[in-house]
Formats: C-alpha cells, structure tokens, sequence
C-alpha cells in the first residue's frame, strides 16, 4: 500500500511546460548526426517562451554590475540567518525604489521574489482581512490566479485587453472595477503589462485613482514585476503606485528584482503594504513575518545583499541604470527589427502593435493553431496565447520567426 496511490499528476505549468516542449525540441536536434538534414543551424528551435533577458548571442546575462558587487563580497560575509522580515537594508533600499521615498506606515517584508510576495500578499489578505475575492486583469500572467487560489481566495477577471485592436479596453475596465462588489483586490500591472505589453496611460491611472478612492472597500494590488523594463526609467514605470499613494489610497506592491537585475534564480524581492499609521504598520509587518516564518522561516541572504549594495551605493546605482538602457534598448531594438522583417515581407495583417507594447513581452495576435503550426513546422516556440518574450530575438534568428510567422499566417 501506497500513501500516494491517488496522487494525480499535476497539470503542467502554462508557461514552464511549453518550455519544456522546446527543450526536448532542442534536445532532439543536439542529439542530430551534423549531416542530418534536420541538424542545420536553420533548423536550431527557438524559445521565444520564458520572460528571462537574453543577450544579442541569445544567452542569459549577469549584469556587470552584479557580477562586480559579487566579487567584491567574496569572503566578506557570514551565511547567518536573516529576521523573518528580511534584510534591513534591502527592505529600506526597495521601499524608497517603489514609493520614491521611505514611509513610517509601509510595511515592508522581504520575500521570494514576486511570486512570493503575491502569495504572501493573498495569504495575508485570506486570514487577516474580510476580502476573499481577487480581480486579475484578462488576460494576465497565468501564476496569479495559481497563487491567488492556493492562499484561499476567489478569482474573477476585470475587462483589459481588446486582441482585434490591440487596444486597452479602459472604459470596460472601469464600469467592471465601479461595479465589482465591495472588498475585492485588484491586481494591476504599473508597466510592462503581462503578457500584452499594453500599458495604461497617466490619464488613465488618475482615472483609475480616483475611482478606487471613490471605492475605498477595493484594495489596489500593483504587482511590479518589470520596474524600469518598460520605459527604461526606474520612476516612470512606477508611476502610478505613486500616484496612488500621492491620493492616500492604502496600496499593496509585490515588487520583484529578477528581470531589472537579472536575479532571477536568486529570488529577490519585497511586499509592500501601506497602512494609514505606524501602529498599524507594525501590527501588519508582524503578520507578515509570521507566514513567512510559517512558510520558510526567513528569506534568502545573497540576492538581498547584492540588491542592497546596488540600491544604497549612488555609483552602483548608476551603473545598473546603464544596464537596465542596455536591456531595454536591445529589447526595443527586437522589436522593430521584427516589425520591419514582417513588413518587408508584407505578411498580411497589422503589426505595428508590436512596436507600441512594451517590455518584455508581445501579444503578437497569433492563434493558437498559428503558434501550433510555427512549433510543428519551424522549431519555434510561443504561447498558445500568442505572447512572445522579445527576449529571445537575436539578430541572427529574426528573420526566421518573420519568416515563420508569414508561413503561419498565410
Ligand atoms: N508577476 C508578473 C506579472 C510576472 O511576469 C512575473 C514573472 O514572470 C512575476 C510576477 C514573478 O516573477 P518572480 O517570482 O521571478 O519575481
């Protein structure tokens, strides 16, 4: 007897398991005799699937700036435990990042990366609040409803995206968000909206300000994934949380450091509460510490300390801005390669959304049959949604994915 006899196999991850089917791709086609016809270097698949940056050569980077605060800690620190909360400096460092500046009434803990601090966010807001009820926008990042639901609360979704215009359906949004019922969070993206790249304008976050402070029972939840990806800017791309709290709104931020600084395995980020005092704050910080202290105990120390040293130190601080306009303008630069390459070819159907969108992601308007058929018959991976990760363009393998795009299409 078994005591996992009834396990069942869990569902694939929507976006790992995608990746998954290109590494068995990729592996089939290593494993090639060079004189293959299916071995030529035309023929080598392509991810365009994981959110991860990649180089011009389509390798990952660490950032010189990582790479040099790294050498520089070698034998200069212990590996003693954290506080529940996290690192001090790394705490004070990410908070002023998001809000501009420090605050008494922000708690901030810090967790594993983004996906950490939303599901330390939901599990506070499930045993500690009286919401239950999440509102994603549709289409979003598919981990939130994932997380939302395993913390215990419920998910909906709130109008965004408009595929045949590739447009933001704000008007919608808003009648969904003045209708909603009462005690709801709702998950909005500041910049680089996943997965459409299709961000709201100031106009509209000022809208949007003004009616969550007409609704004060909706609690606006930022979840920051991409700061300084999409404009390039640090501040503008957290703009709006600012604005939010400039109206006293009691905002939440999930803030993550795995694409700006490019930690991404070393999990590095913070949730932010704001409360309305410092009793407050103090009663919420030690909720927070108690499910992590619950969960994990207490959070990785390397990533925290490599962020901190790069956010306190003035010249390190710049030096990552520098890599961040690497990043970003490589991004940029994808982007319009692969809009001239489809028109060049007079691929059918309107492309210039891809310019417009920002950060790390495309929704290109591809079905799903379309991006079935670019797997089958040209190695190229996406989501099924159509989402493209402009990260994994090079300028070696642009003119392949217009390419296939047009066999796709036509
Ligand atoms: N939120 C959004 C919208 C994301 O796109 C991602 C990652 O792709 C995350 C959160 C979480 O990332 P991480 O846990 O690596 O910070």
């Amino acid at each position: 007897m078994s005591h996992f006899e009834k396990v069942v196999q869990a569902k694939p991850d929507s976006i790992f398991g995608v990746q998954e089917t290109y590494k068995r791709a990729l592996a089939t086609y290593k494993a090639l005799p060079k004189d293959h016809p299916d071995a030529a270097p035309e023929k080598l698949p392509i991810s365009l699937v994981i959110g991860a940056y990649r180089t011009a050569e389509g390798q990952p980077w660490v950032l010189p700036v990582v790479a040099e605060v790294e050498r520089e800690m070698v034998g200069k620190e212990n590996h003693e435990y954290l506080e529940m909360a996290g690192h001090v400096g790394f705490r004070n460092a990410a908070q002023k990042l998001m809000f501009g500046r420090n605050f008494p009434e922000v708690a901030t803990i810090q967790t594993l990366s983004g996906t950490g601090a939303l599901s330390i966010g939901f599990n506070f807001f499930a045993r500690h609040t009286n919401i239950r009820h999440v509102l994603l926008s549709d289409p979003t990042w598919g981990n939130h409803f994932t997380v939302a639901q395993t913390a215990g609360l419920t998910t909906g979704t709130y109008p965004y995206y408009n595929s045949q215009h590739n447009s933001v359906k704000f008007e919608e949004m808003l009648q969904c968000l003045r209708t909603c019922d009462p005690n709801t969070l709702v998950v909005l993206h500041p910049s680089a909206h996943n997965p459409t790249g299709m961000d709201l304008t100031m106009e509209q976050w000022a809208q949007l300000a003004e009616l969550f402070t007409a609704r004060r029972t909706l609690v606006p939840f930022f979840d920051s994934a991409y700061q300084g990806y999409a404009s390039g800017d640090l501040d503008a791309d957290v703009a709006a949380v600012r604005l939010f709290t400039d109206h006293g709104l009691q905002v939440v931020v999930s803030q993550s450091f795995s694409k700006n600084m490019g930690l991404y395995g070393e999990r590095v980020g913070a949730l932010h509460v704001k409360c309305d005092s410092v009793d407050e704050k103090d009663r919420v910080l030690s909720q927070l510490a108690a499910l992590a202290r619950a969960t994990y105990s207490n959070p990785p120390s390397y990533g925290a300390r490599i962020a901190s040293t790069i956010l306190s130190d003035p010249a390190r601080f710049e030096q990552w801005k520098g890599c961040l306009d690497t990043m970003t303008s490589r991004l940029k630069g994808m982007r319009h390669a692969l809009l001239a390459a489809l028109e060049r070819r007079h691929v059918p159907g309107s492309w210039n959304h891809i310019t417009v969108q920002q950060g790390m992601f495309s929704y290109t308007g591809l079905t799903a049959p379309q991006v079935a058929y670019m797997a089958e018959h040209h190695k190229i991976f996406l989501l099924p949604s159509g989402r493209m990760s402009i990260a994994g363009l090079t300028p070696a393998n642009v003119e392949r994915v217009a390419a296939a795009m047009e066999d796709a299409v036509t």
